[in-house]
């Protein structure tokens, strides 16, 4: 397995994610949606420094136009993609019936259908191939639900049942599919909170501290090797949070 296509790489956990599969010789696809020259330089970088081939391509993957495009891309550039990692995704704070349907539909498709729209994409060439890892970053929310997360709580449960489902259904074509549920980690989707509510929040989690996006890449890397029974898991990287 050589392919890794990472989504929502321009930063945080997603652009940890890159790094460390970069380092490893793996041939990338990395996406995001606005960013698109920090996406490109990054490419660039990766290019230069690891000697591998990094196809940046920026685009909503809420959009299944989209996302079917950018699979494409992948399968001319690298003949497919061995390792899909569905990072990309947006948190909302607030009370759920304050929220609009737009809003709703925005989460909901931002973080759960477009987990199904690329892993609809990948599946093909990890059949034909009787190979593949999909590795879902997900939520301690999705397990526990949050106050003022409601949509983004379901979205990420969501991610979870469909990680246990797809993960049954791909066994067979020895396909391991895994999702890891974190707890805070820092990054920019935090930088809403004050730093008095950080301390507050880190005082809560037994490890005292957030966890980094290195920690997640860390995991997911070790997913990506790991033995092919290590399937249909929702694997807590919190800290002891939850
Ligand atoms: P982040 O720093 O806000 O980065 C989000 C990434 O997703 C960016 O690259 C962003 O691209 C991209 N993105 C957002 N909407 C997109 C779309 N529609 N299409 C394509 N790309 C899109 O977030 P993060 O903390 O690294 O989060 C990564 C994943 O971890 C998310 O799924 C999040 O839910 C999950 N997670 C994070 C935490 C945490 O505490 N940070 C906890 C639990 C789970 P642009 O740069 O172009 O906007």
């Amino acid at each position: 397995m050589s392919t890794v296509l990472i989504t929502g790489a321009s930063r945080g956990i997603g652009k940890a994610l890159a790094k460390k599969f970069a380092q490893n010789s793996y041939d990338l696809v990395i996406n995001c949606i606005r960013s698109k020259d920090t996406l490109e330089a990054l490419a660039l970088e990766f290019e230069n420094t690891c000697h591998i081939t990094c196809i940046p391509c920026a685009g909503d993957v809420s959009d299944p136009l989209f996302v079917a495009e950018m699979f494409q891309k992948a399968r001319e550039a690298l003949g497919g993609i061995d390792i899909l990692i569905n990072n990309a995704g947006i948190a909302d704070i607030g009370l759920f019936h304050e929220m609009s349907i737009e809003r709703w539909q925005q989460i909901i498709n931002t973080n759960l259908s477009s987990v199904f729209y690329c892993c609809r994409q990948a599946a093909p060439h990890m059949i034909q191939n009787k190979s593949g890892r999909i590795i879902n970053i997900s939520s301690v929310w999705g397990v526990t639900g949050a106050s003022c997360e409601a949509a983004y709580s379901a979205a990420k449960g969501g991610v979870n049942a469909f990680t246990r489902a797809l993960a049954k259904e791909l066994a067979p074509s020895n396909i391991q599919v895994n999702a890891i549920a974190c707890g805070a980690i820092d990054t920019q989707m935090n930088a809403c909170f004050s730093s008095e509510e950080r301390a507050a929040l880190e005082e809560e989690i037994p490890c005292g501290r957030y966890g980094t996006p290195e920690e997640v890449a860390e995991l997911a890397f070790s997913l990506a090797v790991s033995s092919s029974y290590l399937t249909g898991q929702i694997i807590g990287l919190d800290g002891g949070w939850i």
